[in-house]
């Protein structure tokens, strides 16, 4: 087996022995026994955090609702809403008063003229067990702000401990 070539990432300079790792400026660089002990002593450089050689698993964000409340109206509310309420056997006044919302207004809404609001949406699915909401997907391009850790140079070098 060929000796590991380390080079300090400060002074460039061949490592004879131990490497050092440490934290300068917050990056994580190789640095020979010289440059650490300056570094260091200026106050410039950190221990850098030890960290396992094996790549981090980059967990994939699951595909999820932005928020468990974004619902939408199904298409054909009106339909469901009206087959809904006449399964029960009432009237729209009927409907409308459990609803506490007026006659009229449900009649717009059978007839999707308007559409209801989530809240009242709920409640007619509460009352007439009919779907009339279905969660928004939020899919579209998702930006992956937990981009792989980008792989430095200390994580690719192998150091040698067995050395003598
Ligand atoms: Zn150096």
């Amino acid at each position: 087996m060929g000796e590991e070539e380390i080079y300090c990432e400060m002074c460039g300079s061949l490592i004879k022995g131990k490497p050092f790792k440490a934290l300068v400026d917050g990056t994580e660089m190789i640095l020979c026994a010289n440059c650490y002990n300056k570094l260091m002593k200026s106050g410039r450089a950190l221990p850098a955090p030890e960290r396992k050689i094996e790549q981090k698993k980059v967990e994939k964000p699951k595909k999820a609702f932005k928020s468990m409340d974004q619902f939408e109206i199904v298409e054909g509310y009106g339909e469901e809403i009206r087959k809904g309420r006449e399964s029960k056997g009432w009237t729209q006044a009927v409907l409308a008063q459990k609803l506490k919302i007026s006659e009229a207004l449900l009649k717009k809404i059978e007839s999707e003229k308007v559409k209801p609001s989530i809240d009242l949406a709920k409640k007619i699915e509460q009352i007439l067990k009919v779907k009339v909401l279905q969660p928004v997907e939020f899919d579209e391009g998702e930006e992956n702000s937990l981009s792989p850790d980008k792989v430095t140079f200390g994580d690719v070098v192998v150091v040698r401990r067995d050395e003598d």
